[in-house]
């Protein structure tokens, strides 16, 4: 299981190679604030592993333009370019510059933009967009799965409840019980406990939860997902 601090690591070290030296102490900035924020953490990384142009650059700014359901819309202002990322948890996607806006209506609709034309028409000016609030740090959220309270936490994040017997749902052996496994072994398995779990009625974020996580800094490697 991959530490926040691992994952940090690889970053920084994947940095070297891509941030022109020039601007290596803002980017470096980004990644310190960032550095307890799991989503964010796969979109910088994602971001230093593939460089969408392939030319050297580094991440100075990152603002939340939408987000549901534990699924968000970023802006990266790098040193050269406005670039879109969606990012969850337990994925991360490049969707092209800013300037191109978004082509899919499906992905506009999610995120609450009725059409191309009004994404456009919003995102022209960023500033309107605050810097992102790293994810443990905004109260309203999930500190680990970052999902809004009354919605479902991402499956894996390890503050959703057991609907079975109230505990950990990643830590409790309900899951290994209803499934009748010793062992969750690959994603048909995780489909088959999301059915159990929904017919069960999952427990969704709520913000009273919080208080019960003041110590996630010490606990880091229970903030990936953990289910299999
Ligand atoms: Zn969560
Ligand atoms: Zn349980």
């Amino acid at each position: 299981m991959q530490t926040l601090d691992d994952r940090k690591k690889e970053i920084e070290l994947l940095m070297r190679y891509a941030v022109p030296e020039a601007h290596r102490q803002e980017a470096a900035a980004v990644v310190e604030t960032y550095g307890g924020d799991s989503i964010v953490l796969n979109l910088l990384h994602n971001f230093y592993s593939r460089l969408p142009d392939a030319v050297d650059d580094g991440i100075k700014t990152l603002r939340l333009l939408a987000r549901s359901q534990g699924t968000f819309l970023f802006c990266a202002t790098t040193f050269l370019n406005d670039y879109l990322y969606i990012a969850s948890l337990a994925e991360v996607f490049y969707l092209g510059k800013l300037a191109d806006g978004i082509a899919e209506e499906e992905v506009l609709r999610f995120f609450g933009f009725a059409d191309q034309q009004i994404f456009a028409d919003r995102t022209r000016n960023l500033d309107g967009f605050g810097n992102h609030t790293p994810a443990g740090l905004d109260n309203a959220l999930c500190p680990v799965c970052a999902v809004a309270d009354g919605e479902y936490h991402t499956l894996g994040c390890p503050v959703e409840l057991c609907p079975w017997c109230n505990g950990q749902l990643t830590r409790c052996n309900c899951r290994f019980e209803q499934l009748g496994l010793e062992q969750l072994e690959d994603e048909a398995d995780v489909e088959k406990l999301r059915e159990k779990l929904e017919a069960a009625g999952r427990v969704p974020f709520a913000t009273e939860q919080r208080p019960a996580y003041p110590t996630m800094d010490d606990n880091e490697d229970e903030v990936e997902p953990e289910l299999i």
